[in-house]
């Protein structure tokens, strides 16, 4: 059985000696709240073709989540959308990859900054060299920010500080633990101390080209459009579209499960989704869920702003933080609690709470 813990219950649990020596949430690492899932390093990602040559790699659910990749041949090489949390999980790709094709990996995009998009890109710079990595300026800039969030070199410091203390709250839970939860644990604390011992020896691989607007890959055989479309998730968000193929790869900008918005600029969001709706495609990338339709995204938009007019609406009415998680999250449920709960990782509950205070935050106290 999965286990879905709260922020609140997982700080609770963690206690204040544990916070005082940096352990980190480990829900705080990133861009949802991760189930306890059970996943082999064989089976981390599924290739999905989307298009002739196109495929998204639709990462398995796991406690140290990965993002999808979207991988795109060309004629003399492949195009990788993103690189996942981790060098393992790179390598687990680009195995698959070399199944498909025996030419290079030339190019990476990084969509975003976040720790789970880009960690694995000195895996493909090792094994291509030449190799380049894109990204927009600001993204470069974030990688290098302390300030910038959950990703960037910055923050591999950040998870090195509290991943032995996540480590030993695990192996307590174990020991309190039986039956399905105990294994579901237990597989959560060897994720947690193989990712420990990956980022210790991590050499980051920074972004090699920059883009500052919307720009136009011609690659062999291929045109791969690069958007800049406003802020969103982050304030340095790529959108890859395949005018041809019609297909979209958003990285965390549009996903199938609930959405992290810590780092991101909900109302800009709201917009920016409604640029990306005027592009022509049928298939849409996500950054962690299933390939999905283009009518996703009205749905994906229609969560994000009604969680913002909610929010803005208790506030009016005087609402106290802890009220509005309550009333806004049974307000919304009827229409995304179960479309927004169909993985063992990012589901509704988890997550409504963390968004609401992310929106009151942002939206209402502009704090
Ligand atoms: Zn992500
Ligand atoms: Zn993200």
């Amino acid at each position: 059985m999965a286990m879905q813990w709260t922020r609140r219950q997982v700080l609770t649990q963690m206690g204040i000696a544990a916070a005082a020596v940096h352990t980190l949430d480990p829900h705080e690492l990133c861009c949802f709240v991760p189930a306890h899932a059970q996943t082999a390093d064989k089976n981390l990602f599924e290739f999905k073709k989307v298009a002739d040559g196109v495929y998204a790699a639709v990462a398995a659910a796991a406690y140290k989540i990965n993002s999808n990749a979207a991988v795109i041949m060309t004629d003399d090489g492949v195009i990788v959308v993103d690189a996942h949390s981790k060098p393992s999980a790179a390598r687990a790709v680009y195995t698959e990859i070399q199944r498909v094709t025996n030419k290079p990996v030339r190019k990476i995009v990084n969509t975003h900054f976040h720790w789970d998009h880009w960690q694995g890109n000195a895996e493909y710079s090792a094994a291509n060299p030449g190799l380049e990595i894109i990204a927009t300026e600001r993204t470069r800039e974030n990688l290098t920010r302390p300030d910038a969030g959950r990703g960037g070199i910055p923050f591999i410091e950040t998870q090195l500080k509290a991943l032995p203390g996540e480590i030993d709250k695990l192996k307590a839970d174990v020991l309190a633990a039986s039956g399905d939860t105990k294994k579901n644990l237990e597989s959560s604390l060897q994720q947690t101390e193989t990712y420990l011992q990956e980022l210790k020896q991590l050499k980051p691989a920074l972004p090699t080209r920059t883009i500052a607007t919307t720009s136009t890959l011609k690659e062999q055989g291929r045109e791969i459009q690069l958007h800049m479309l406003g802020r969103g998730h982050t304030d340095g968000d790529l959108y890859i579209y395949l005018p041809k193929e019609k297909a979209v790869v958003t990285g965390d900008a549009l996903v199938d499960v609930m959405p992290f918005l810590n780092d991101g600029y909900p109302e800009d969001w709201v917009t920016t989704l409604t640029a990306l709706e005027n592009l022509e495609f049928t298939h849409i990338i996500p950054g962690h869920g299933e390939v999905m339709p283009k009518s996703a995204l009205s749905f994906f938009r229609g969560y994000i702003s009604e969680l913002i007019a909610a929010v803005k609406k208790a506030a009016a009415d005087g609402a106290t933080l802890d009220e509005m998680k309550t009333k806004v999250a049974e307000q919304l449920a009827p229409k995304y609690e179960q479309a927004m709960s169909k993985y063992p990782y990012g589901r509704y509950r988890a997550s409504i709470g963390i968004n609401i205070e992310a929106v009151h935050k942002k939206v209402v106290t502009k704090a």
